[in-house]
């Protein structure tokens, strides 16, 4: 079978190019997947790999060290399971509250790179998923803008998956001004992770700078998550 890898780059860098904004990230998410499937994307060129479930994801990270990839957290993360995310991943995507916040940063270790996070924001406001609400950007924000230890880097969001292309643009183009909002406070916070297999086009249309596919890449899960 053919890889989807590079019709998905060309379909990125169209969609970024047409609506004059810079080619995103493309974060490969790979929970449930084999560890043999992220070898193989490595191989294709991919770097960055996103993992929802902790012990799942230090198994694969473990099994595929020396490979020089980049791990990103995107799940939701408890407090008591920070300490193995703070050693082994580079990004955590889903903090969304002080408690987490202060966890990860008492458990980088200081000898690594800052960890770098992004504040996950409820932008639908939907009582199932997790993420902090727009007013509490600023409170999260200063708080690991004052960690040595990490790195803030922006904002994420999981809209809801409205059957209406208006609406999902509205809450696209909601984050978007959020993050714009943060950036102009705090140049390092220079991402906007939105879009998944299903509008990654869309989010890039309206200035995702990281967008998270998984099923379009290694096609359906191996268990329902
Ligand atoms: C599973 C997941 C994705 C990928 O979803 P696909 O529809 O398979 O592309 C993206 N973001 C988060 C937070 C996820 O949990």
């Amino acid at each position: 079978m053919q890889s989807p890898l590079p019709g998905i780059l060309s379909n990125l860098q169209n969609a970024a190019q047409a609506a004059g904004r810079p080619v995103p990230t493309l974060l490969a998410v790979s929970k449930t997947q084999p560890t043999a499937a992220i070898a193989a994307l490595a191989a294709e060129g991919q770097r960055a790999f996103g993992e929802n479930y902790v012990q799942e994801a230090l198994a694969k990270i473990e099994a595929l060290q020396g490979l020089g990839l980049e791990w990103h957290l995107i799940g939701h993360l408890q407090s008591n399971k920070a300490e193995p995310v703070a050693r082994h991943f580079q990004w955590v995507q889903s903090v969304d509250r002080p408690k987490l916040v202060a966890a990860l940063a008492r458990h980088r270790p200081a000898d690594l790179p800052p960890l770098n996070v992004l504040i996950q924001v409820n932008i639908d406001d939907e009582s199932s998923k997790h993420g902090c609400q727009p007013a509490q950007i600023d409170a999260l924000a200063a708080a690991i803008a004052a960690e040595p230890t990490l790195q803030l880097r922006g904002l994420m969001a999981i809209p809801a998956p409205w059957p209406d292309p208006a609406r999902r643009h509205a809450a696209f183009a909601r984050m978007h001004a959020l993050q714009q909002a943060l950036h102009g406070r705090y140049p390092q916070a220079d991402t906007l992770s939105m879009g998944m297999s299903s509008d990654y086009a869309e989010a890039v249309a309206d200035g995702a700078t990281l967008v998270r596919i998984g099923t379009a890449l290694f096609g359906a899960r191996v268990h329902p998550a």
